[in-house]
């Protein structure tokens, strides 16, 4: 199973770092938040909307959708971080967090609902169990030519994208596993599990863009 979320802040202040967040209501947060932090950025984590409104970009980690999305209604937090992404404010989704920023969801679990704003069609549970993980060297040549090394653990995938979103990385049967949409990056699988940086580090650029113009 993936960890619940750490009770204490991971923060590394670095001088004109942007502040970032990571949605820290169930979920791998750690390792979104490590690796945030070995990249210089600093690290909030975002648990109530005073949280949000401190930082300039939000990562919504892995983990159990239906879960995050309760939890953010029972926090008071849907409203909010939907309004930060209407505003424009970076975003990176992964897996769990690629579900919540879908506009619509297939095999949804019963009155599971999303923050949205991603103009595509997901399907959870795509890649089959926990068992059925496995890694997958990607190509995105935006990102180097070097491929990425990633995690598939119960990921959902992207069957429809949307005329405002467009395909970052498929897998080689085709299947739409990455996707970016204006201030949105949202993938499939776990970039952090494995250490890859290069998702994060578009992330935080498009962070202190954000910060400068906001
Ligand atoms: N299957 C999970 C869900 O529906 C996602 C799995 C993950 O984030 N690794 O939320």
């Amino acid at each position: 199973m993936l960890p619940t979320c750490p009770r204490r802040t991971v923060s590394l202040s670095v001088a004109g770092s942007p502040k970032v967040g990571v949605l820290a209501l169930q979920g791998d947060v750690r390792e979104h938040a490590t690796l945030l932090a070995a990249l210089g950025a600093e690290v909030i984590l975002v648990r109530r909307p005073e949280d949000l409104a401190a930082v300039n970009g939000l990562v919504i980690p892995g983990g159990e959708s239906s879960v995050i999305d309760k939890l953010s209604r029972t926090f008071g937090m849907q409203h909010p971080i939907r309004q930060a992404i209407d505003s424009g404010m970076p975003m990176l989704g992964t897996c769990a967090g690629l579900i919540l920023l879908a506009d619509t969801v297939l095999d949804a679990a019963p009155g599971q609902q999303t923050f949205g704003g991603l103009d595509v069609t997901v399907r959870r549970n795509a890649f089959g169990r926990q068992a059925e993980s496995f890694e997958a060297d990607l190509s995105i040549s935006e990102l180097g030519e070097e491929p990425l090394q990633v995690a598939f653990i119960r990921g959902p995938v992207i069957e429809s994208v949307g005329s405002r979103a467009r395909v970052l990385a498929a897998l080689g049967d085709g299947r739409v596993v990455a996707v970016e949409q204006d201030n949105i990056l949202a993938t499939s699988f776990h970039p952090e599990t494995t250490g890859e940086k290069r998702l994060h580090e578009r992330f935080l650029e498009r962070a202190e863009t954000w910060r400068h113009t906001n």
